[in-house]
């Protein structure tokens, strides 16, 4: 059968190499040339004797998911549109800022988790990515950003917050979280490297212990009620839960900080009173707060927060003393959104809607 070596870690890697009667050092040549080079031609890699590079011809392919399009906002903001297969795509968006390049990935197709403001969650369920698929995000990226072959790094910061739930496919996202972080692949720093959740709360432990990196969770509501109503997997992971958690994670994690990111939506979680009860909520976790303007997309039946609203809601969070970020739209002149846009490569919405959802803004 033959591999996809865009699937495997350096662990896995050099594993499959022994069974193929090759020495780790050649993985890790190997790992070097597709990852931090950008090489997908076995030929090229010149430093591989031609005996193992027609061994790996026959055995193995570097095949990453294709870009189907590219497009660039006028405020530097880049949207990929990446196909995986049966008429399925998915989103990557390249963020520049003066201090970093932050790239936001997709981890599914869909996303079962049905969370009553995302059009991603609308779409429900296809499928999980590959580790190919995901890495193979953050391999296209460099490619088009130029960033291969030795030149300077474009991509410093990473985010899992593009379409789906990073968690529940959570093997694969290891697995492509671990080649980010791995000195002879992508080399981040786990700081710089973000998985955002709705609450997973087994799975926020299991990341802690397998590889952690900096964590975003989407709280969006104050107390279990209404977020029973708006994000779904409340119900069984329940606020109480998912702050013991995060309260756990902070324990293994590379930041003394969880982001918690609060969508504002009009009318429904954005008053003063709910700022007050948010402020109960997280007092015992060292947090960082991030406020995002709701986007509309058809059908929905929310309105975003008037922008004085989500001000004096920010406002009575750091009179406390947390720190309150109010997240920008950016590269909207592209519709390059929280990975809320084409499920679907023929994308029915993508003619009606004018505006869809703002990117996520890194936080670190
Ligand atoms: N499933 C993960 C990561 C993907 S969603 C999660 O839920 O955290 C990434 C972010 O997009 C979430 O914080 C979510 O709040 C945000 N988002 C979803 N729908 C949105 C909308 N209509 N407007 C603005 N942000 C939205
Ligand atoms: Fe899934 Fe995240 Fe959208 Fe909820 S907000 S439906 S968890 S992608």
């Amino acid at each position: 059968m033959t591999v996809n070596l865009l699937d495997l870690d350096g662990e896995s890697l050099t594993a499959w190499f022994a069974e193929q009667g090759e020495k780790p050092f050649r993985a890790k040549q190997v790992l070097r040339w597709i990852h931090r080079s950008g090489v997908a031609d076995f030929d090229a890699m010149t430093d591989i004797a031609k005996s193992l590079r027609e061994k790996l011809k026959a055995r193995a392919v570097v095949a990453p998911p294709a870009v189907v399009s590219d497009k660039l906002s006028g405020d530097g903001t880049r949207k990929f549109l990446i196909d995986v297969g049966n008429g399925n795509a998915v989103e990557t968006v390249f963020i520049p800022e003066d201090d970093r390049g932050t790239l936001c990935i997709s981890t599914q197709a869909g996303c079962a988790l049905d969370c009553a403001f995302c059009s991603t969650g609308k779409q429900g369920f296809n499928r999980n990515l590959t580790v190919a698929e995901i890495i193979g995000q953050l391999w296209q990226a460099n490619h088009a950003l130029g960033a291969v072959h030795g030149s300077e790094r474009v991509i410093s910061n990473v985010v899992l917050m593009g379409m789906g739930e990073p968690l529940a496919n959570f093997d694969n996202a290891v697995t492509a979280l671990k080649l980010m972080l791995d000195d002879n692949a992508y080399g981040l720093s786990r700081r710089r490297v973000t998985v955002s959740t709705s609450g997973l709360v087994p799975n926020i432990d299991r990341l802690g212990d397998a590889c952690p990196v900096a964590l975003a969770v989407s709280l969006h509501a104050p107390n279990d009620k209404l977020r029973d109503q708006i994000v779904p997997i409340n119900q069984k992971y329940p606020l109480k839960e998912l702050m013991a958690a995060c309260r756990r994670y902070l324990d293994k994690a590379p930041r003394d900080f969880i982001t918690f990111e609060y969508i504002m939506l009009d009318g429904i979680n954005d008053s003063d009173a709910h700022a007050r009860e948010l402020l109960t909520l997280v007092k015992n976790v060292h947090c960082k707060l991030n406020l995002i303007p709701f986007n509309p997309f058809p059908g929905s039946p929310f309105r975003r927060s008037p922008a004085d609203r989500v001000r004096s809601f920010a406002e009575i969070l750091m009179g406390a003393g947390v720190v309150t970020t109010t997240r920008k739209t950016r590269g909207d002149d592209i519709d390059a959104a929280c990975g809320q846009l084409a499920g679907q490569i023929a994308d029915k919405t993508k003619r009606t809607v004018g505006r869809v959802i703002p990117l996520m803004e890194a936080r670190s």
